[in-house]
């Protein structure tokens, strides 16, 4: 058969690298980088490398609706009818014994823009309730909403374009090298065309990225808040801050300049356990480069702390003016694919479609106009975040759950009180491509979605920017795209609450749902008014804003000093520094850190198919610092049991410097499949940010024993 070119995006992370399927129209034959896409130039990491070889199997794919009428039954195979019909069925006769809330929707960052807009439209347009949440909880929302706190919107200033502009990189919390590859290799071809370009990285951890730093401030865990002050205090202290700048762009430095005497660089210094002459130096670098650049993801985000840990940071840039402008600004790197699509379209407890407020009136009136819906049908109560829905699942407060292309059951802390919830709801309706996560063996329907390269939309990636997903092979067996499950449901439920009005899911084909998406982000702050496909498929990606009569989109925000605020100025903000949630103990005494591993993504339900991806990190391990390990008798190998305050999983033990003493670290991917126990989140604890309700999955106080 022919030899079929497709146009796609990578599936994987934030990068949003552009790919070129090749296919037999059937199956999926080879995949490259695309030499066109503005975010990698036809570049392409391990896993972006081996998509072909992912979506050519149909092995452990969900292929047939299936469902279990007891909870002591197996599923057994069903028409797509029957199982549409029981999930209308289940959650109308819910909705209407104990009201819409309770009901709920858990989706992803892995859905694209379309699917995505169509759940949320069908939680808070038919069913009405906010009780939509996702996978994005756990990744970006403090980074969300200290962006919306400091320039009052949502989004990064900036562009992949400012790597090469910048001259100062500070990498907060992010080893870059393995979470955004391909962006990191823009980097180092960055630095070898400019070798004067400093990098500062701040980890608790060693990691790859960390070993490549001219500077390498190995922080104790959550002390970010504390560093980020002592740096401001050196910066004010030196003269270094951009006085005219935050006089005529900014508001609240001086209540921030009077919480930062506070926080002298040696005090600060103490805090971190790091030298405070190399607290001095990353101040230096920073506030006197022509161009500083702040890198961060999960370090900052997954935290107790981690909108004050994001603010912190922001309010560096403000005070030495260093954003708006080439090479400079605050720089969130999204962990999945489509978080910021997710947003986009509103589809979180806490936010209304193209960045309104559930509790704006004016931002329900226009939600509802759209929809043409009552506006008493959109409740003004946000709704219940990721880790609050699963604890109201297991109280009985919530009966029913939708879980969407997600492995709560995996990625969740706290995994003992998961399963109890998964276990004790009356419905548990899982959509997914995949048929064997640690979820789906919680389903009484699953529902087989389609998955990479067979189905259409898009996404938006790190830097604001729009790109194509394009469908290369039809799915196999029964399975179907995400939006045409939500849309057979929808109907049906529809006509079981409402009979006889007329029905807001007439069309989910993905263009017409994307311009019903654009044309509601008209005059908001990422208006793309001016896009439809017609223009991706013409011009190529694109970046957000895009209004009617724009050609491209802007790459960079706030470059003339005004912000979305209400006066248009940014605000600083003065957050003391707290520790972590949960400090060590005598029965607690080690510091349990969670990151990623270089060739593998998430729960392992792709990249753990493929052998070629374990070869960098074969096997689970546990890092401990070799002095630790030696003085507890322990030796490379030994099978230990960790424990924290909720739960425990057995892993072997890795001696390596990459941790401080006092520390360990488990990557986030391992699952049952390859441990006698679950993942590291059963060790996890469920505390949240008190701004932006994400759990703080980088830090857990556990012991260790020999087994
Ligand atoms: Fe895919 Fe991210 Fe790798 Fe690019 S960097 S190929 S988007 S996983």
């Amino acid at each position: 058969m022919a030899n079929i070119e497709t146009r796609s995006t990578c599936c994987y992370c934030g990068v949003g690298c552009g790919v070129l399927i090749e296919s037999d129209g059937a199956r999926i034959t080879g995949v490259r980088g695309d030499p066109e896409h503005p975010a990698n130039f036809g570049r392409l990491c391990g896993k972006g490398l081996s998509l072909a070889a992912s979506a050519a199997s149909d092995s452990g794919r969900a292929l047939y609706p299936e469902m279990r009428l007891t909870r002591e039954a197996a599923r057994a195979r069903v028409a797509w009818d029957d199982a549409l019909d029981s999930v209308a069925d289940g959650f109308a006769r819910i909705i209407r014994r104990h009201g819409p809330d309770a009901v709920a929707f858990y989706v992803s960052g892995q859905l694209l823009t379309e699917d995505y807009y169509l759940f949320n439209k069908l939680a808070k347009g038919v069913v009405g309730t906010n009780n939509i949440d996702t996978n994005s909880r756990l990744c970006m929302s403090s980074a969300v909403t200290a962006y919306k706190q400091a320039f009052g919107a949502d989004g990064p200033p900036t562009c992949y374009d400012d790597l090469e502009a910048a001259h100062c990189l500070l990498f907060a919390g992010s080893n870059m090298a393995y979470a955004h590859p391909v962006l990191f290799r823009r980097l180092e071809a960055a630095r070898d065309a400019r070798p004067d370009c400093r990098w500062i990285v701040i980890d608790p951890r060693c990691t790859d990225t960390a070993a490549m730093a001219d500077l390498h401030l190995q922080i104790q865990p959550g002390t970010d808040v504390a560093l980020f002050h002592g740096m401001l205090h050196h910066l004010i202290w030196e003269g270094l801050v951009n006085a005219d700048y935050v006089a005529a762009h900014t508001e609240g430095f001086a209540e921030l300049k009077r919480l930062v005497r506070d926080y002298p660089p040696k005090m600060a210094a103490e805090i971190c356990g790091i030298r405070e002459s190399d607290l001095v130096t990353a101040a230096e670098w920073f506030g006197r480069s022509p161009a500083s650049l702040s890198l961060y993801s999960m370090g900052l985000n997954q935290s107790s702390h981690g909108t004050d840990k994001n603010l912190a940071l922001i309010n560096l840039h403000l005070a030495t003016g260093q954003l708006g402008r080439p090479g400079a600004g605050p720089f969130s790197l999204t962990g999945q694919p489509n978080a910021m699509g997710g947003r986009e379209v509103g589809g979180m407890a806490t936010m209304l479609a193209a960045h309104r407020d559930i509790g704006n009136a004016e931002h329900r009136l226009d939600v509802a106009r759209h929809w043409g819906v009552p506006v008493s049908r959109l409740s003004d109560q946000a709704g219940l975040p990721a880790v609050a829905m699963f604890e109201a699942l297991r109280q009985g407060r919530v009966k029913a759950i939708w879980i969407a292309c997600s492995n709560p059951a995996h990625s969740l802390p706290n995994l003992p009180l998961v399963r109890e919830a998964l276990a004790c709801a009356e419905l548990v309706v899982v959509q997914d491509a995949f048929a064997h996560t640690d979820t789906t063996a919680f389903a009484d329907i699953l529902l087989p979605a389609a998955g990479w390269g067979e189905k259409e939309g898009t996404v938006t990636n790190s830097e604001r920017r729009i790109s194509r997903v394009r469908a290369a092979v039809p799915p196999p067996g029964e399975a179907r795209r995400d939006g045409w499950i939500v849309g057979e449901v929808a109907r049906r439920l529809e006509t079981l609450l409402y009979p006889g009005a007329a029905s807001l899911f007439s069309h989910t084909d993905p263009d017409r749902v994307f311009d019903e998406h654009r044309a509601l982000t008209v005059g908001r702050d990422l208006d793309i008014g001016g896009l439809d496909y017609a223009l991706l498929d013409r011009t190529g990606p694109q970046q957000w804003p895009l209004p009617v009569g724009a050609a491209t989109g802007l790459a960079r925000r706030y470059t003339d000093g005004r912000f979305a605020t209400a006066n248009g100025r940014a605000r600083f903000h003065a957050p003391s520094y707290l520790p972590p949630a949960e400090n060590v103990s005598a029965h607690y005494p080690f510091r349990l850190l969670t990151g990623r591993l270089r060739d593998q993504w998430h729960g392992m339900s792709r990249t753990g198919r493929l052998p070629q991806l374990f070869a960098h990190s074969p096997e689970p391990a546990l890092q401990m610092h070799p002095e630790d390990a030696e003085r507890r008798g322990l030796a490379a190998g030994d099978l230990l049991r960790v424990s924290s305050k909720r739960g425990q999983l057995v892993l072997p033990l890795a001696l390596s410097d990459e941790v401080m003493r006092g520390t360990l670290f488990a990557a986030m991917h391992w699952n049952g499949q390859f441990l006698n126990s679950g993942g590291v989140n059963e060790a996890s604890q469920p505390a949240v940010d008190g701004q932006s309700f994400q759990p703080e999955l980088k830090h857990a106080a556990v012991k260790v024993a020999k087994l």
